[in-house]
């Protein structure tokens, strides 16, 4: 009987990718992790806001956010001294016709995060001098909020999968997976056998189960436009400020700098997502509108994919149908904060182990066969 070359073989190397090989390889399982593009971090992970904002997403993207804050808090590294979470709050502004939304969000926020403050229009012009008073009648401060050093943790889950044995390849395009006995053949550039496969490719997770003759699960790539443009004086220590109804956001970047979003989610086939001209021209309309900056220019602008399944509820898993096939993916906007928590999920559950007492509650609404029920069901009423 021939033995596969590694126990694990990870499609992608975004942060699912990275976080996954992390936790497997630690767990003393030999992982190979092979990336399509020239250099890691292409795609959704090296174009994010880099921000953690405990209360976005649904009840499980909250937890696993929850849980995987003492790894965040915890981890820096040695040379350089950068800690990959630095404290910036979140400032969710309603003008007067958003207002009686934002007071019925503060109770339900309140309820879990009892150190949130809900704010006047002039106090929240206090935490960011360019916001219009005329545009803020109420606001909420929410003070457990990050931004979140994407690069550093990236290269920490790196770091330590290749010191506990990965193997990392680039350049490596997964065209086909094959199954072979008890065993996969991923074919690229070389042939490697692997014993399960984990699919973490983000937005193209449907594609590369298809490869390997496994049901897509739907997942849909929602393309967003980010913008950075020239910030002003005392920029850099406003809040992250988004607005009731979540039609931008904008935050300090950098030195001096200022990054927007329209917050667009225009849905989209997988590859290099580009920024369209009319989402830049809305976001920068929006921004204008709310406060005193007249923002003209642009410095940069960019585009990548939020890629969700239809419940915004993260997949990883088991696939139900195919044996030695793992889901990672449908990450969506918060793949960075979530990741720590989904690494270790799945280190369990390929290491055939209990997750810790936190995780388990999360093993069924975060398994692929919820998607496969949902499936059939659909099915099962068409004509
Ligand atoms: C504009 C924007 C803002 C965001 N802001 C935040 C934020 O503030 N906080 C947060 O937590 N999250 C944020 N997100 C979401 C976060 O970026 C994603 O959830 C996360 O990066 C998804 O990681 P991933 O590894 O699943 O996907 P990716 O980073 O896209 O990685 C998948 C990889 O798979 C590779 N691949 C695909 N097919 C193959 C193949 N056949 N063979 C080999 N390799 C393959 C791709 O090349 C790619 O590198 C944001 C996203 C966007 C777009």
């Amino acid at each position: 009987m021939t033995v596969a070359d590694y126990d694990i073989g990870i499609v992608g190397c975004g942060i699912a990718g990275a976080a996954v090989a992390c936790a497997a390889a630690r767990r003393g399982l030999s992982v190979v992790l092979l990336e399509r593009e020239h250099a890691f971090c292409m795609h959704s992970t090296g174009r994010s806001a880099a921000s953690l904002d405990p209360t976005v997403g649904s009840r499980e993207v909250q937890e696993l956010t929850r849980i995987s804050l003492p790894f965040l808090k915890d981890d820096q590294t040695d040379s350089a001294q950068r800690h990959v979470l630095n404290s910036r709050p979140v400032l969710l502004i309603a003008g007067a016709d958003g207002e009686a939304q934002l007071c019925q969000m503060a109770d339900s926020v309140l309820v879990q995060w009892p150190e949130t403050e809900v704010l006047t229009g002039a106090e929240a012009t206090a935490w960011c001098a360019a916001l219009r008073a005329d545009s803020v009648a109420a606001a909420l401060l929410v003070p457990g909020a990050y931004d979140l050093d994407a690069d550093l943790l990236f290269e920490c889950f790196m770091a330590r999968a290749r010191l506990a044995g990965a193997d990392t390849r680039r350049s490596f395009v997964v065209g086909e997976i094959n199954r072979r006995r008890s065993d996969w053949e991923l074919r690229g550039p070389e042939s490697v056998t692997v014993r399960t496969v984990v699919n973490a490719a983000g937005a193209w997770a449907d594609r590369v189960a298809a490869l390997a003759g496994v049901k897509p699960l739907g997942m849909q790539p929602l393309r967003r436009t980010v913008v950075a443009v020239a910030g002003s004086a005392g920029c850099d220590a406003w809040p992250l400020v988004t607005n009731i109804p979540e039609t931008f956001y904008m935050k300090p970047w950098g030195h001096s700098q200022l990054l927007l979003s329209p917050s667009d989610e225009t849905p989209d086939e997988p590859g290099d997502a580009r920024p369209q001209e009319l989402e830049i021209a809305r976001c920068i309309e929006q921004v204008n509108s709310a406060t005193t900056l007249s923002i003209r220019h642009v410095r940069s602008s960019w585009a990548g994919h939020r890629t969700f399944a239809a419940d915004r509820v993260p997949v990883v898993g088991f696939d139900t149908d195919v044996e030695g096939f793992f889901w990672c993916a449908a990450l969506g906007g918060s793949g960075i904060q979530n990741a720590p928590a989904i690494a270790e999920l799945a280190g369990a559950l390929l290491d055939d182990d209990d997750p810790s007492p936190e995780l388990v509650p999360l093993v069924d609404p975060l398994s692929p066969r919820r998607l496969r029920a949902f499936d059939s069901t659909t099915r099962s009423t068409d004509p």
